[in-house]
């Protein structure tokens, strides 16, 4: 199957899962994440009319970064952790960041956006496993990060996102999804800014549609295996 294929099949596949929902498909966005696939795979996505893009290493997009300049309207979004040194870069190359899950790394962006005159959408990730391996803010740390991140100026919390442990069973997930929402639902009331909730991933998009997913970040399922040599 070829990208095209596939991207169309995954936009028929999410407009059902909404449907069995009741919920509007135009609610959920398809991210295409993008990570190990040459700048040759973003083109031929761009060219089904796909703009919005996932990377999760500063590194990598960097080397791509020349590439994707042409692709008018195209949108890049860092969805893997941030060190703090590298917020500079990110500010630079990334249109949103969708893993902060420090208020250091939020006040690092919020400087680098200023500088550039740049107002820079965030999402916030939360860890709601207990894996080790897992990056992410402790749900009851979320409230007090929120709130200190509301002071700065140049940065906008948009949302939450958050990555379940791997399973071979999407069910597994929903409980994941349907806390993350949750926390959305009571945190949207005193930051209303804060509608997204970006969750699901190629084996699971389906059940975080049904539990009010606004954008699903799918890799595999539009590119094939990830094949690009890993950039750090
Ligand atoms: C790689 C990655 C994805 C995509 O995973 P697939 O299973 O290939 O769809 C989604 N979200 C994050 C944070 C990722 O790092």
């Amino acid at each position: 199957m070829s990208i095209a294929e596939n991207i169309a099949r995954l936009r028929d596949e999410i407009a059902s899962a909404a449907k069995r929902a009741g919920r509007n498909e135009d609610e959920i966005a398809l991210m295409a994440v993008s990570k190990m696939h040459p700048f040759e795979a973003i083109l031929e996505a761009y060219e089904t009319g796909q703009r919005l893009f996932g990377e999760n290493r500063v590194q990598e997009f960097e080397q791509k970064s020349p590439h994707v300049a042409a692709l008018e309207g195209a949108m890049f979004h860092l969805i893997g952790p941030l060190q703090s040194n590298k917020t500079n870069k990110t500010a630079e190359l990334f249109d949103a960041i969708d893993a902060v899950d420090a208020l250091k790394i939020a006040q690092r962006l919020d400087a680098a956006a200023k500088e550039r005159n740049k107002r820079l959408p965030l999402l916030i990730e939360v860890k709601l496993s207990h894996e080790e391996s897992k990056h992410g803010i402790a749900p009851a740390e979320l409230g007090a990060l929120l709130d200190a991140i509301n002071d700065l100026a140049a940065v906008d919390v948009v949302g939450l996102m958050t990555v379940p442990p791997w399973s071979e069973d999407a069910e597994a997930a929903r409980p994941y999804f349907r806390e993350l929402r949750r926390l959305r639902d009571e945190a949207v009331r005193t930051h209303p800014k804060l509608t997204q909730l970006s969750m699901g991933m190629s084996n699971d998009f389906r059940v975080a549609i049904e539990e009010g997913s606004t954008c699903v970040r799918v890799g595999t399922a539009i590119f094939g295996r990830r094949i690009y040599p890993a950039a750090e």
